[in-house]
């Protein structure tokens, strides 16, 4: 199946009519054909978008809002086509699709429609000048939303939903490894009544394509997510040009686990943590310290839970973990493991690719555990993104807390424990945009979302992505 672009409300080819194919990870087959939209797609769906913004960003808000919710119900009616899509598109589990990414991307919709009309900006009365000042806050225009591959709709409209509630119009472009959601979203943004123009969407390749939209001097501001190389190298382009950007990059987020914690509800959630969307989560724990007193303890249940995991295709009910994206992922990660043994670590579980009946040419591989003894290790140092996590021992806390910070990353940290002071030194002193303290990605959409050093720059989420769609102007007035 070919999909198109998705330009002032049409679908169209590419200008170059030329193609990239598209693969499904859970049989390694080609399965339809993408764009590989040039600079001139761009410009189309730049014009448009430009020529939709006057009209846009004086809709009222209330029916910004209206068409916004549409959207929201309309993702949610059609869920069990969007997330098979996902899943055949991305090698995700089709019930996690079902329960988290689809439904994720109808509430991103739902919370920016309801958040814009509560959306308020301050003033200050200067006392004794006679005078008021307020400050405006308004679309920036045109800007760019460029989104990664592993959780496709739920990140693309998580960028979107706000872009367009603060009154901008959107040139987007998702990845190219899964492009398949973000196509059928035009369709439905149409059905809402989302006026031609407001939301653009050209697929394509990031070094053309995405580059073609970082480096467009009209597109005003740039949010993006994806990985660490790629946005420092946006951030280069997009420098000179005075652009606001918002850069979600990689992450290697340790998972602290203490004695003191409730152990089974740690354990589960670690399984999760590390293994969740065969690992490729930007929040993953995938560097798991364990206090020494019940390390031993850990390593035994956390194997024997693990070995039960069923890796399987995506569309089986059973499977717990799916394929990885694509085959340079799988066997970048698959190289990982390699390096991980040259460093002297130790599989105490999996490594290996999977050859799943039926379904040969697939993605797969086993879920995998390193115990390392050193945490300056490569693998304990690096982005993997995969099924891949680290485990040691630590005797202190100070001891656990240089190392979760000795990482160039710094996204998210999560702690287990049940002691409130040790709690409260820690999540002072961890080096991340988000600590969780006996949980893992638990999501409030109003919260803070992003991370430190070269995890990223900027905050999503609630206002603090309003605030980045809007530029505030100051009015003073003396009376
Ligand atoms: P990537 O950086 O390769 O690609 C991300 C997007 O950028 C894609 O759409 C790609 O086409 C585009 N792109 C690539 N080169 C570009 C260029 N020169 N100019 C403009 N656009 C360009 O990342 P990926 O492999 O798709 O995603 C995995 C990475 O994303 C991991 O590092 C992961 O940690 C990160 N991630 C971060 C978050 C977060 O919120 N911090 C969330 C999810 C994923």
């Amino acid at each position: 199946m070919n999909i198109q672009n998705y330009i002032n409300g049409q679908y169209t080819n590419p200008i170059s009519n030329e193609w990239i194919d598209n693969y499904n990870p859970s049989n390694g087959e080609i399965y339809g054909q993408i764009p590989n939209s040039s600079k001139d797609d761009v410009e189309a769906a730049y014009k448009a978008a430009k020529s939709a913004f006057k009209q846009w960003s004086q809709t009222p808000i209330e029916e910004r809002s209206r068409i916004m919710l549409r959207i929201s119900e309309l993702i949610e009616a059609n869920l069990e086509r969007l997330a098979e899509a996902e899943s055949k598109d991305n090698g995700k589990p089709l019930w996690l699709a079902k329960a988290v990414d689809i439904p994720r991307a109808s509430s991103n919709f739902r919370f920016f429609a309801n958040a814009i009309t509560q959306f308020a900006s301050e003033s200050h009365e200067s006392v004794g000048l006679n005078a008021v000042n307020y400050t405006l806050r308004q679309p920036i225009g045109v800007v760019g939303c460029i989104s990664p591959w592993n959780l496709p709709l739920y990140l693309f409209s998580w960028k979107i939903a706000p872009a367009i509630a603060a009154g901008n119009c959107v040139v987007a472009k998702p990845s190219e490894v899964t492009p398949m959601t973000a196509y059928l979203l035009g369709e439905i943004c149409t059905k809402a009544g989302l006026p031609n123009g407001v939301l653009n969407i050209v697929h394509g390749l990031g070094g053309s394509t995405g580059q073609a939209i970082v480096e467009h001097s009209d597109i005003k501001a740039i949010s993006f997510t994806g990985g660490t190389t790629t946005g420092a190298h946006i951030a280069r382009v997009a420098a000179p040009m005075f652009k606001k950007l918002s850069l979600e990059l990689g992450g290697k987020n340790p998972n602290i686990i203490f004695a003191d914690c409730d152990y089974e509800d740690m354990l589960t959630t670690t399984i999760r943590s590390s293994f969740g969307n065969q690992g490729q989560i930007c929040l993953c724990g995938s560097r798991i310290f364990v206090e020494k007193s019940i390390y031993e303890q850990f390593k035994t249940d956390f194997v024997n839970v693990i070995k039960n995991q069923k890796v399987g295709h995506p569309m089986a009910e059973e499977t717990k973990i799916g394929a990885l994206v694509s085959k340079p992922h799988l066997e970048k990660v698959l190289n990982y493991v390699e390096i991980a043994k040259e460093e002297g670590g130790k599989v105490l579980y999996g490594g290996h690719k999977l050859t799943i009946e039926g379904h040969e040419n697939g993605y797969y591989m086993e879920p995998t555990i390193i115990e390392v003894s050193t945490d300056e290790c490569r693998v304990n140092q690096e982005e993997i993104f995969g099924p891949v996590v680290t485990i040691m021992p630590f005797e202190t806390e100070e001891e656990v807390l240089a190392m979760a910070n000795k990482v160039n990353y710094g996204l998210s940290a999560t702690i287990w424990t049940n002691d409130l002071k040790r709690t409260m030194r820690m999540t002072k002193e961890l080096q991340a945009g988000i600590v969780w303290v006996n949980t893992w990605l638990m999501r409030d959409l109003r919260t803070p979302f992003g991370g430190v050093k070269d995890s990223g720059v900027g905050r999503e989420g609630g206002f603090e992505a309003l605030r980045f769609f809007t530029e505030p102007k100051n009015v003073c007035i003396k009376y």
